[in-house]
């Protein structure tokens, strides 16, 4: 029988499994996959036990895209039955890379994706207002309102670049699968869980969960995931080393460490924009002012490259609840 050692939400950025200027092959995604278990590896010789998350942003507009060109011969499915699909698709990805690696240097450990979905409260404003564009394609406006009709899609324009789909982004309250993702930790597995972001449900009248069409964002996901589980560390890997002040400016001050306090301060000036840096830094601070342990427990933003750095503290954006 395992016991439960030292936790590490990690969540995986969007570059951990697609570049930028690649076309996403399959061959390209098990590639990007390997080298970012390279990274994570280190964790596991640190002697944490690792609760993975990832993003879907990419394979989600690519799922959108096959669904449109084939709309004639097969029914369209909605949002959370995609994210359901690639929370499979990505979590069978990094399982078996994990996997194979363990099989190489000799260890046993079991690797296990759980499909998961997560509650959002069904009157909460933002699942009423669709803000979070999905998928990479631009339509014109007769593309777009054909699709609004058609296919009852919430679509905006973009800054003069087209139109694209939006969906409702709702605040993740609750991990429905908790309890089981506790006890395959305390059987010594590791877990990739939320992917995505979990698929976002609500809770009826009776206790039944139905699904919802809106995208939860993944990094406030892994926090609420980190804090649940009062985990150790809360990592959270993307495309920069380090967290900036001033980030657009063209003098960026960047930040080796930041409280939690001071966190919310620079998130309320505005420094950290909605679509990107925005809920890293909102679930950093979720989690820091909600777990359990807080005076022990700290958030990592860095990229692969220095994360090894960053676990002493030596390179990347540390934030502590002091
Ligand atoms: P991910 O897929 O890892 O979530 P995002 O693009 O959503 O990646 O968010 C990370 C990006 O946020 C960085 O690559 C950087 O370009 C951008 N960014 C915006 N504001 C800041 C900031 N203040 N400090 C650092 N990076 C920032
Ligand atoms: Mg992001």
């Amino acid at each position: 029988m395992h016991t439960r050692r030292k936790v590490v939400v990690v969540a995986l950025g969007g570059n951990s499994l697609t570049k930028k200027g690649q076309r996403g092959t399959i061959y390209e995604q098990f590639a990007n996959t390997r080298a970012s278990v390279r990274t994570l590896w280190h964790l596991i010789e640190l002697g944490y036990q690792l609760v993975i998350t990832h993003g879907n942003g990419p394979q989600v507009g690519d799922f959108l895209i096959q669904m449109e060109s084939a709309i004639a011969q097969v029914p369209p499915q909605p949002l959370g039955v995609i994210g359901a699909a690639t929370q499979g698709t990505i979590g069978y990805m990094i399982q078996q890379t994990l996997q194979n690696h363990l099989i190489l240097e000799g260890r046993d450990t079991p690797v296990v994706t759980i499909l998961t979905q997560v509650v959002v409260d069904r009157h909460d404003p933002l699942l009423v207002d669709p803000i979070k564009p999905i998928g990479a394609t631009f339509y014109t406006e007769e593309e777009a309102k054909k699709r609004m009709t058609e296919l009852g899609w919430s679509m905006k324009e973009d800054a003069g670049r087209g139109w694209r789909r939006v969906v409702p982004s709702p605040v993740p309250l609750e991990i429905v699968e908790l309890d089981v993702l506790e006890s395959l930790l305390n059987a010594g597995a590791i877990v990739i869980t939320a992917g995505g972001g979990g698929i976002p449900v609500i809770i009826e009248k009776d206790g039944r969960y139905e699904g919802v069409d809106a995208v939860i964002d993944k990094d406030l996901a892994s926090g609420l995931l980190a804090r649940s589980l009062d985990a150790d560390v809360l990592i959270m890997l993307t495309a920069v080393d380090r967290v900036a002040l001033d980030y657009a400016s063209g003098h960026p001050t960047w930040l080796d460490r930041m409280t939690a306090h001071e966190a919310k301060e620079y998130l309320a000036q505005g420094q950290f924009p909605q679509g990107s840096m925005g809920p890293k830094i909102e679930a950093s601070v979720e989690y820091l002012l909600g777990v359990r342990h807080k005076q022990t427990r700290k958030a990592i933003i860095t990229d692969h490259e220095h994360l090894r750095q960053a676990m002493t503290g030596k390179a990347g954006t540390t934030i502590t609840f002091q």
